[in-house]
């Protein structure tokens, strides 16, 4: 069977001829959600995640709190083909489904309680790349995290990335920590004030990208924390 994994399809008629199916097993599901509950609890690895401590590998600061990811990232297997839909392909539904998986696992933790009380902040990416996308794959996690959680995902003016960086794919430590200085613009700082913070991404590497985040709004919010799908 053709499945539908590209948008732009969008018309019903094409819909009915080209219905979506789960983007690991290839099932035919009754909704835009990409991933079939059984790939979404069995295909990938868990993370072992909570307390950034227990991430070997992370260089994170104290001041985060909690790093949370779904799942460990495996190279040339189906959660990359999966996050790589997520950001080429268009396929908002997928994005809030993943987003609300991880909302369920942000929720009730021991290290940051995370409820309408806390701001989502997704890494902005720049207004070219954004444009050229159509859209911003951790704003649609974000969302998916907010409908469970009743966090807030902050408005995309407050914070925005002004520096069009290279992929940080590929790159080592020191090279992505220089990329991605001064990467990023606050223009408001009132939205954290005081609040705790969850930086939402797809995929959590070194940490040079939210480390650069968080050095923004350090010193204005609560406590910070990190969410992601993916731990590489
Ligand atoms: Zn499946």
């Amino acid at each position: 069977m053709f499945c539908k994994t590209v948008s732009g399809l969008g018309s019903d008629l094409l819909e009915l001829l080209y219905p979506v199916c789960c983007l690991v097993c290839g099932d035919r599901l009754p909704d835009k959600r990409y991933l079939c509950s059984y790939c979404l609890n069995y295909a990938f690895e868990p993370a072992d995640s909570g307390n950034y401590e227990s991430s070997p590998g992370l260089v994170l600061p104290d001041r985060i709190t909690m790093q949370m990811a779904l799942w460990e990232f495996d190279k040339g297997g189906y959660l990359q083909d999966v996050l790589h839909h997520l950001k080429y392909s268009g396929l908002a539904e997928l994005g809030l489904a993943l987003g609300r998986e991880l909302g369920y696992a942000v929720q009730n933790n021991r290290w940051m309680d995370v409820g309408d009380q806390t701001v989502l902040l997704p890494v902005p990416l720049h207004a070219s790349r954004q444009r050229k996308r159509g859209y911003n794959q951790s704003a649609l996690i974000a969302s998916g995290i907010a409908a469970v959680t009743g966090a807030e995902p902050v408005d995309d003016k407050v914070l925005v990335r002004v520096k069009n960086t290279r992929t940080q794919t590929g790159l080592p430590a020191g090279v992505r920590r220089e990329n991605i200085s001064g990467a990023f613009q606050m223009n408001r700082s009132e939205p954290f004030a005081g609040r705790d913070v969850l930086i939402v991404d797809d995929v959590i590497t070194t940490g040079a990208t939210v480390m650069e985040l968080s050095s923004l709004i350090e010193n204005i919010a609560g406590r910070v924390g990190i969410a992601t799908i993916a731990r590489a």
